[in-house]
């Protein structure tokens, strides 16, 4: 169950697929939202004047803040605990909060180790704002607009039953398109064991339906990852930002570079967006496995939704500033305490061992991954020896090169981190399964299910390993909550739910 919305990272949509569609329009109809947007109202008065003074009422669809936070741990690449940024970003959350003149507004803030540039917020409360857009902030003033921004989703109540719905079933599409990749590169990889082959070579056979597959999927990346919020709201949330940003005593024009900084990023990422499909198309034609492998990643990063046209949002706060807070708008940001902040030795290591972890992530793609491997150790060490993100990487890194005792080593430290990486349990429970120790796979993912929120995530796992286990009735139960529980992944669970026969080897490792 999703609430989340982007407030940048609009570089993984908005681009077209001209890919193949067959097949797939079925599958989408529903899932986009209706285009056409209605133009804004004018706004009279402040946003902040919309809101109630006083206790904060819960959204219908919140589930509570700690749930929140474990199901979303559940999704994506895993929380970063940096004390220091994530207390910067909680006083922050708090002047904010006073200026809004709503009282016990529940949540808190969340760094995601995630390289994009990008964040959301749940109906729970909580902010979540992703490592990868740090480094380009230039003062504190900056990050505020970007928690202003999304505290006023919550504020606003926009975090609705139909976006709820929406954004879980794009989700849930996404997850199945991710899965089918993985299932294809497992059969490949052990069509490949059976002739000897260390890694597979690309199967001529499935050439054909291969790329299809590629295309399709690249297709539903772009496609599923459309706004969840509508433009009304964006705006709605951009102003109210700037609101609460003055009474805090920040510039509005924090606002306003922000968002600047927004457009260059998708300036550059529509650039390198065209190359990844190049890069896509010639990595097809020459190697399918890997071509699937650079899609799988771009899905795993892809927790992302676009917002409206970012010049219209920058001409539309520009003009709020002016009509409404022009006196405010020659405060100078806290350039200073933002510098300091980063340079303090937790944080600056923090925030460079991330960078060199995604970085270690890209490398990954290489066809020699010694590199990667290289960064990565570097990237797990000091401050973030024992973080679950750049322990992942290293397994992953390690894996490749067959050095199988650093890799179980770093997936030990990824998997006893105080923020887990779900990806970490899956690996766990391929690399369970693929050995056929089935109980152990199964004790994962019920660790895993119950380590993130109960998430329906993890559901089709434990059937298919019920079944393999030979407990059908467990099995059988499970299923039946799932149906009931998340609808939209009855097919999911109900594929697992068939005789081991059938599904051997289905759940592949990454
Ligand atoms: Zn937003």
């Amino acid at each position: 169950m999703k609430r989340r919305v982007l407030l940048c990272a609009a570089a993984l949509c908005g681009c077209s697929g001209t890919g193949d569609k067959q097949g797939g329009a079925s599958f989408l109809s529903g899932l986009l939202p209706a285009s056409t947007p209605a133009p804004p109202p004018a706004i009279d008065r402040p946003m902040i004047e919309r809101l109630k003074p006083g206790p904060y009422t819960k959204a219908a669809t919140a589930i509570g803040v700690e749930k929140d936070l474990a199901r979303q741990r559940g999704e994506g690449l895993g929380f970063v605990s940096a004390r220091p940024l994530e207390e910067t970003m909680a006083g922050i959350i708090a002047k904010l909060a006073k200026g809004s003149g709503v009282t016990d507004i529940p949540g808190r803030p969340v760094l995601l180790a995630n390289p994009q540039y990008a964040a959301y917020s749940t109906a729970d409360g909580n902010l979540y704002v992703s490592m990868g857009w740090l480094p380009y902030l230039e003062n504190e003033d900056e990050l505020a607009a970007a928690l202003a921004h999304e505290l006023a989703h919550v504020l606003l109540m926009h975090h609705g039953a139909d976006l709820v719905m929406n954004t879980q079933k794009r989700l849930q599409a996404l997850h199945e398109a991710a899965v089918n990749l993985k299932t294809q590169r497992q059969a490949e990889k052990q069509a490949a064991g059976k002739t000897g082959a260390a890694q597979p070579a690309a199967p001529s056979r499935s050439d054909q339906r291969d790329l299809k597959n590629v295309k399709l999927a690249t297709d539903l990346g772009d496609k599923l990852l459309m706004p969840a919020f509508n433009r009304n709201q964006e705006r709605e949330a951009d102003l109210l930002g700037i609101d609460l940003l003055v009474s805090a005593g920040y510039s509005p024009l924090g606002m306003t570079t922000l968002l600047e900084k927004l457009r260059e990023y998708e300036k550059k990422n529509r650039q390198s967006e065209e190359e990844f499909t190049q890069q896509l198309t010639e990595t097809a034609a020459q190697d399918t496995w890997r071509a699937l492998k650079l899609l799988g990643r771009k899905l795993t990063d892809s927790i992302s939704v676009a917002h409206p046209d970012t010049g219209e949002r920058i001409e539309a706060a520009a003009a709020y500033i002016d009509k409404f807070h022009a006196d405010a708008a020659g405060r100078a940001p806290a350039s200073e305490s933002w510098q300091r902040l980063k340079q303090q030795p937790a944080a600056q290591e923090v925030l460079h061992n991330y960078q060199l972890a995604f970085e270690a992530r890209r490398q990954l793609d290489a066809p020699d991954v010694r590199p990667a491997l290289v960064t990565a150790r570097s990237a797990a060490s000091g401050a973030t020896a024992t973080h679950a993100y750049p322990n992942w990487v290293v397994a992953k890194a390690a894996t490749r090169l067959g050095q199988h005792n650093e890799a179980a080593a770093a997936l030990e430290r990824a998997v006893s981190a105080d923020e887990p990486v779900a990806e970490v349990y899956s690996e766990l429970i391929a690399v369970n399964e693929q050995r056929n120790r089935n109980d152990i796979a199964l004790k994962w993912a019920e660790q895993a299910s119950a380590r993130f929120g109960d998430s329906v995530r993890w559901m089709p796992d434990r059937i298919r390993l019920l079944r393999k286990l030979g407990r059908v009735s467990d099995a059988n139960t499970l299923t039946a909550r799932c149906t009931v529980e998340a609808p939209d992944w009855r097919r999911l669970c109900q594929e697992a739910n068939t005789p081991p026969t059938a599904t051997a080897g289905a759940k592949p490792a990454r």
